[in-house]
């Protein structure tokens, strides 16, 4: 495919689309289409208290199944839908679902809270605050049981940090979680500088533990830096007991990862949790919880 060249007026094409950005820019017009007609859906991740093992929250992973294409990552549409502007709508989707899921548990007594990711181009919707209030309305889920998970720390540039956006988030009683930390620009002046809850040891360095001292280093670091600014600290990518052993030890308060649970569908997670803690979700009758 040919393009016409720039401003100069001169008809001279150059090739700007490879097959992927073809592809990218098709699955671009079918996103919206896909979240109609239910292709997009999500999984749920379980998340465990270090010490307890209890189930604490789930993380709400968004999925697309093609028609053609099978499974598409999220890694392969994101930044897609950040780029053509429909994130918004996206993200909207995800923490429908994710309230939904979580207000049936309310039905049946249990308090469980859903973190939902948040792509940092979306703290920059002037609407978002308000959509979140409204969905969370809509279920009637308190703020309280829900996490939003900032992607991307390195967007978090100036623009949000002279806006309240983080604040009126904050202010809706919602935590609000680092993700990836460690990684990009996210940094430690930050978590000083903005209303955030916890961070999450992104699962570069969690992955590294069993075998390198140096990616240790860095979980026991971070761990310890979050601690002092009274931060909570979730590593994700937990994988096996070693690494969940040293990330215990160093006081780590939650863990996520495939040796915990993999991200599971709705069916799949209920069952995961009655065979987990006992409990029939679906008792009727059963006492306020928080699992
Ligand atoms: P994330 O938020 O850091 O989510 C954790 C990712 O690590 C998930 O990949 C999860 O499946 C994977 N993971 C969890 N435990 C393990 C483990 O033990 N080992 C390994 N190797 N991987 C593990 P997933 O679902 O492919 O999502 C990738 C990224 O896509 C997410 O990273 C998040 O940044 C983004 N994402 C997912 N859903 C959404 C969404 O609804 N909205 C936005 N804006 N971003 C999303
Ligand atoms: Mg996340
Ligand atoms: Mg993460
Ligand atoms: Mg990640």
């Amino acid at each position: 495919l040919l393009a016409a060249s720039g401003s100069s007026g001169v008809a001279s094409y150059h090739p700007v689309l490879d097959q992927q950005s073809l592809r990218r820019l098709q699955l671009g017009t079918e996103l919206e289409q896909a979240m109609a007609d239910g292709h997009i859906s999500v999984v749920f991740q379980p998340i465990i208290d270090a010490r307890s093992s209890d189930i604490v929250s789930v993380e709400t992973l968004v999925r697309w199944a093609h028609p053609r294409y099978g499974a598409i990552p999220p890694d392969d549409f994101i930044h897609l839908a950040e780029q053509i502007g429909r994130i918004g709508p996206l993200t909207d989707h995800v923490l429908d679902l994710a309230l939904a899921r979580c207000r049936r548990w309310l039905d049946q007594d249990i308090a469980l809270s859903v973190a939902v990711n948040l792509s940092a181009r979306c703290l920059t919707e002037p609407d978002l605050v308000e959509r979140v209030r409204r969905a969370l309305r809509r279920h009637g889920v308190p703020g309280e049981l829900l996490t939003l998970e900032l992607t991307e720390g390195s967007v978090i540039d100036d623009t949000v940090r002279n806006s309240s956006v983080l604040a009126d988030l904050h202010a809706l009683g919602l935590r609000l979680s680092m993700d990836d930390f460690g990684t990009g620009y996210s940094s430690l002046s930050q978590l000083r500088q903005l209303p955030i809850d916890e961070v999450k040891i992104d699962k570069s360095f969690v992955l590294g533990m069993s075998t390198s001292q140096g990616e240790s280093f860095i979980a026991r670091s971070i761990i310890e830096l979050a601690h002092n600014l009274g931060l909570r600290v979730v590593a994700e990518g937990v994988e096996d007991e070693l690494t969940r052993n040293l990330l215990a030890e160093m006081g780590c308060d939650k863990l996520q990862g495939f040796l915990v649970s993999r991200p599971l569908p709705d069916e799949r997670l209920e069952s995961w949790l009655l065979a987990r803690t006992g409990v029939r979700s679906a008792a009727p009758g059963a006492t306020h919880r928080r699992l």
